[in-house]
């Protein structure tokens, strides 16, 4: 039995370095056996941006979630089999959803115990799905699309790191709801699945529009952006509020460009966004949202989703990294744009 642990806390950009694998002490019987605790086998993990912030050395509220502790496994949502419980409603068998840790066995306690949800085996859809489109990523695009764009159909709607976990999901989501709908991406290959896989009306690669990205923007949407569903912040953001249309919406959901700035860097003015002006000029709403303020709208979303999975109206594209060993390498890989749709790591065949 093995573990991933954050060595140490990071300042800039995580490295592989900076967590370790190390073999698992043996299952705590007696955490395993304490009323109210499950012990599982680790099946799928996720690989997500936020676990960036967890990183860093903690300084007053700077992020919404603790950070890890180094020396103890990296902890994250995944999807697990119940080995033992004493949690009532959970027995062994039962495939489940939550935050486990970064190891092949972990012991689930309270208050963790609460976030775990039971899985239907025979919801006909991939396991590991339950860390993308049927996890937090899925109803992250679902309220964060539905609810905080107020989107309506015939507008136009701008998503950045598209072709990511959230992502493909607000581009197939906006299409549905009769929006014209554009990414970008940071690869040529990321456009194309953009355009063919989920069916974007327009994509491109902002690595290759230079400094000009507000004109690539106004290229693509002449008259305007409705709807901006912000994922990375920084330039790309300038150049959106730029191009807003008025009464437009900007759902902030998250700015993975800022994550892995140095404290110098922030002092130094990094963070500081240009053309806030427009919010007042064409009166565009700007709103932030976490998806745990939302977790009540799941069984809706689910209920919605999972027919247009089965009947193939909504597709999701998947990167899984085999082995725990390789979690760390696909952890970091999402902040150089190395993951093509959702970073998973597959534990188990193992
Ligand atoms: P993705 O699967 O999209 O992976 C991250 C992607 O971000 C990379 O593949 C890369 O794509 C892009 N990226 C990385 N660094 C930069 C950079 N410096 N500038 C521009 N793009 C960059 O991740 P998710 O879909 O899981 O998350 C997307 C965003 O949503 C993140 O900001 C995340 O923090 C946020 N989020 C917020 C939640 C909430 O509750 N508010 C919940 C879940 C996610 P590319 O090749 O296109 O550059």
């Amino acid at each position: 039995s093995r573990r991933v642990v954050l060595k140490e806390y990071v300042e800039g950009y995580p490295t592989e370095e900076h967590m370790e694998l190390l073999p698992a002490a043996d299952v705590d019987e007696a955490a395993a056996a304490a009323e109210g605790s499950v012990l599982v086998k680790n099946l799928y993990l996720s690989c997500d941006p936020y676990m960036r912030p967890k990183m860093s050395r903690p300084v007053g509220q700077s992020s919404y979630t603790s950070a890890f502790v180094p020396g103890a496994a990296i902890t994250g949502y995944g999807v697990s089999q119940v080995v033992r419980s004493s949690l009532p409603g959970f027995a062994p068998g039962d495939l489940v959803r939550g935050i486990t840790g970064w190891e092949d066995y972990s012991v689930i306690k309270p208050p963790f115990t609460g976030l775990l949800a039971k899985i239907q085996p025979d919801a006909g859809v991939p396991l590991s799905y339950y860390t993308g489109i049927l996890g937090m990523p899925g109803l992250t695009a679902y309220v964060g699309f539905h609810h905080i764009c107020s989107p309506k159909a015939g507008e136009t709607v701008f998503v950045s790191a598209a072709s990511g976990a959230v992502g493909q999901l607000v581009g197939q989501f906006a299409r549905l709801a009769g929006c014209r709908v554009v990414g970008s991406a940071g690869s040529d290959k990321k456009v194309e699945l953009l355009k063919k896989k989920f069916g974007f009306h327009d994509a491109f690669n902002y690595k290759s529009e230079g400094d000009d990205l507000a004109g690539a923007l106004k290229r693509r949407f002449p008259e305007g952006i409705d709807v901006y569903f912000e994922n990375v912040g920084g330039k790309m953001l300038e150049a959106a509020l730029l191009n807003m249309r008025t009464h437009g919406r900007i759902a902030v959901c998250g700015l993975i460009s800022q994550y892995n700035l140095t404290a110098g860097e922030k002092e130094g003015g990094a963070t500081g966004v240009r053309n806030l002006e427009c919010l007042v000029t064409k009166r565009v709403r700007m709103q932030g949202f976490i998806e745990p303020d939302h977790k009540h709208v799941y069984p809706e979303y689910e209920a919605w989703v999972v027919p247009h999975i089965r009947e193939g109206r909504v597709v999701y594209v998947e990167d899984v990294a085999e082995g725990l060993d390789a979690a760390p390498r696909a952890l970091i890989g999402l902040f150089h744009g190395r993951n093509v749709g959702k970073q998973v790591v597959s534990l188990a065949t193992q």
